[in-house]
């Protein structure tokens, strides 16, 4: 398990009596090895959380086109700070004035293998792989199958590049972020989730 501290930037950034984000470091459990989550938020700008579970927390990226299946897609990440393990089933609504207020969906969910390896062929574990700034993983999702590569694009920058790797499951003509809008978790879309927030608020 990581050091707690790992959350501190997590922590610092939210209010956990004002927000309904998980505040511990609980797993979401019964899952067949390590998990990913990719999570639509519609907060300032709309983005894709891409996270996956290393070392006790969830290494974090933003981006703002999403996840893409076809290979020549060169899709920006945002670092972003390490989440609990338990945020990967969160899904509602951060209150207005709260940081990363929005809507929030499961868009996809699952399990990992790493495909991580050094010049030798020998496995790097993830969480050294995202520290030294290059991780390649194998998806088993709903929506996203195959091998996706993670990419810094400097040293002292927060940008990566996410990219489909080019393997049996690329496919140049899928949109699923368009075409599979809802949540793996609830079947709800984004908008939904939203508008069942503002019946309740009325
Ligand atoms: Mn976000």
């Amino acid at each position: 398990m990581g050091s707690p501290r790992r959350l501190d930037r997590y922590r610092d950034k939210r209010d956990l009596d004002r927000t309904p984000e998980p505040a511990g470091a609980d797993a979401a459990g019964g899952r067949d090895g390590p998990c990913f989550v990719i999570q639509q938020h519609d907060a300032s700008t709309m983005h894709w959380d891409f996270r996956l579970e290393a070392d006790g927390v969830l290494r974090s990226w933003s981006v703002p086109k999403g996840p893409s299946t076809d290979p020549s897609d060169k899709r920006l990440a945002v670092a972003t700070e390490d989440h609990p393990l338990g945020y990967a089933d969160f899904e509602g609504i951060i209150p207005e004035g709260e940081y990363g207020a929005g809507s929030v969906i499961v868009w996809d969910t699952g399990t990992y293998r790493n495909l991580t390896v050094d010049d030798d062929g020998a496995e790097i574990p993830v969480a050294r792989a995202v520290d030294d700034g290059h991780v390649r993983v194998w998806l088993h999702g709903h929506k996203l199958t195959g091998g996706y590569a993670l990419t810094k694009m400097g040293s002292d920058r927060r940008e990566w590049l996410l990219v489909k790797m080019d393997d049996s499951e690329a496919d140049r003509r899928r949109r699923p972020t368009s075409t599979q809008p809802e949540s793996v978790l609830s079947g709800r879309t984004i908008d939904e989730v939203a508008e069942q927030h503002d019946d309740a608020a009325s």
